[in-house]
């Protein structure tokens, strides 16, 4: 089916660079494809280091007027922006649905999440306070101001194609920063729409530049920016490894880094839980995106005397759920992003299996035939945690779940991991909910609650699920610096 735009100037196909739309320097091109039906969607620029170098200038010779452009006239064209992504919110949702898969419901609701962050940060742009620090001396005045770090590098993964980059851009540009940013491969038509659009509300040339980049030159396209002393930030969600190679880098010229990387979320039920509750908040947290979400619930713990009555509810509702395209209006699950993430998927299913744990639903891909990438919603029990789906991050829709007895034991096993972005539990008891919501290693808490995202709350996690938080008052912080001033009289 031809993607057909209300307006077609969203379809970008080249590059923003200093305000211009080109092609990569050397002329080369990579397909993105629609992984519903492995068509191809659009070619796009396959930049190198050449590219990226030029974003660079590009970003360097907008700074000094945008760092000194009024918070108040940056708060605007934020505003503008968000406008025109609401006005535009159709056509985003469909760029979204094509190269990333979700339907298209999910997709309108990802392009609004990613605006809400565009208008807190338009809202915070003007609220950029410092201290005047009480002086030691009538003839001192000494005050803290925040400054603008500088140019912030942007790199970006498929699993949210408006919604991640949005909440990296809207911060940088009202801190008065300017931005190269690398869209993930398979997901850079909604980053593109997204830029035209930052465009037209009037953000100036090469105060944001847009780069383009296959798997096999994404590296080099990076690299370059992580080399530049210019620029002085990197903000990255994407998986562990990535992250750990860009702090490195960018400790060589000693870059500020924001890492949002892989998570392994415990899911506990606790024998005090309302289990209707539980299976809605598990339904939301797990199925959203086909569970290809960072916050996604990886392990599933349900305490002894409500595990069997807890498998049999949710194992009724996911066996109902509708698995399609998004050009279907009753999918509730699309395919899988690629083929890798289907064997990823696959191969720890069969590795659950052949370890003990036992099939409840699903287990299997669907249409696999077709080209495209779906698995089946499915539902593991018995899981361990010698298992590799309770090690790594499945990334799909699979519901592992453990039989667990004692809040202690369940605790000592949700912490076990070296992730630490979200956790999630249900219990009715208010005691607990303290305790254990003090215990969780981990960035961001659901108590009773699925669907914890917010452009105001604090979005980030602690040990190997990373550092830097996006969102919330605090989400301008990693693009600021303090400059103390000390005047004597
Ligand atoms: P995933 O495995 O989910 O695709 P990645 O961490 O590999 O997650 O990708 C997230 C982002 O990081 C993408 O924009 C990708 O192009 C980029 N990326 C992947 N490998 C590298 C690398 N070696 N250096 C810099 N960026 C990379």
């Amino acid at each position: 089916m031809p993607l057909t735009l209300e307006r077609s100037e969203l379809l970008r196909t080249h590059n923003l660079i200093g305000g211009q739309w080109r092609d990569a320097a050397a002329g080369r091109q990579f397909a993105v494809t629609d992984p519903a039906t492995a068509a191809v969607a659009a070619q796009v620029p396959d930049s190198d280091a050449a590219d990226a170098r030029s974003a660079v200038d590009a970003a360097h010779a907008a700074f000094p007027s945008w760092r000194a452009t009024a918070p108040r006239a940056r708060a605007q064209l934020l505003r503008r922006w968000h406008g025109l992504i609401l006005a535009h919110a159709q056509d985003l949702a469909r760029l979204i649905s094509r190269e990333q898969g979700k339907p298209l419901a999910e997709a309108r609701g990802e392009v609004a999440y990613a605006a809400s962050y565009v208008e807190w940060f338009a809202e915070e742009a003007a609220h950029i306070h410092g201290d005047v620090i009480p002086s030691p001396s009538p003839r001192r005045r000494m005050t803290a101001e925040h400054e603008p770090v500088g140019i912030v590098a942007a790199i970006t993964p498929w699993n949210f194609p408006a919604a991640m980059i949005a909440r990296k851009i809207a911060p940088a540009l009202a801190a008065g920063c300017t931005v190269v940013a690398k869209p993930a491969e398979d997901t850079p038509l909604t980053s593109l729409a997204l830029a035209r659009l930052a465009e037209e509300a009037g953000v100036p040339a090469g105060v944001l530049n847009v780069v383009v980049a296959s798997r096999e030159r994404a590296a080099a396209v990076v690299a370059v920016w992580l080399a530049d002393e210019r620029v002085r930030k990197v903000t990255f969600t994407g998986s562990t490894p990535v992250g750990r190679h860009l702090a490195r880098e960018a400790a060589a010229t000693f870059k500020r880094v924001s890492l949002e990387l892989g998570g392994n979320a415990p899911f506990i039920v606790f024998d005090d839980a309302d289990l209707d509750a539980a299976v809605d908040g598990l339904m939301a947290a797990k199925f959203r995106n086909a569970g290809q979400t960072c916050v996604s619930p990886n392990r599933v713990f349900v305490h002894d005397a409500v595990h069997d009555a807890f498998v049999e509810r949710l194992a009724a509702r996911v066996q109902a759920l509708h698995v399609g395209p998004a050009t279907d209006a009753a999918s509730q699950i699309g395919p899988l992003i690629n083929a890798r993430a289907v064997d990823k998927i696959e191969h720890h299913v069969r590795d659950a299996l052949a370890r003990g744990a036992t099939l409840r639903v699903g287990g299997a891909r669907l249409h696999a035939d077709s080209g495209a990438h779906y698995f089946a919603p499915t539902v593991l029990v018995g899981v361990d945690a010698t298992m590799a789906c309770a090690c790594e991050e499945t990334f799909g829709p699979v519901v592992a779940i453990t039989r667990f007895h004692t809040e202690a034991g369940v605790l000592a096993a949700a912490n076990a991991t070296p992730f630490g972005l979200a956790a999630y539990f249900y219990s009715r008891d208010v005691a607990r909910c303290w305790r254990v919501a003090d215990a969780l290693e981990a960035g961001m808490v659901g108590i009773n609650a699925g669907a914890i995202s917010s452009e105001a709350a604090p979005f980030g996690g602690v040990k190997a699920s990373g550092y830097g938080r996006e969102g919330s008052r605090r989400g301008l912080d990693d693009y600021l610096q303090i400059k103390f001033r000390c005047q004597d009289a």
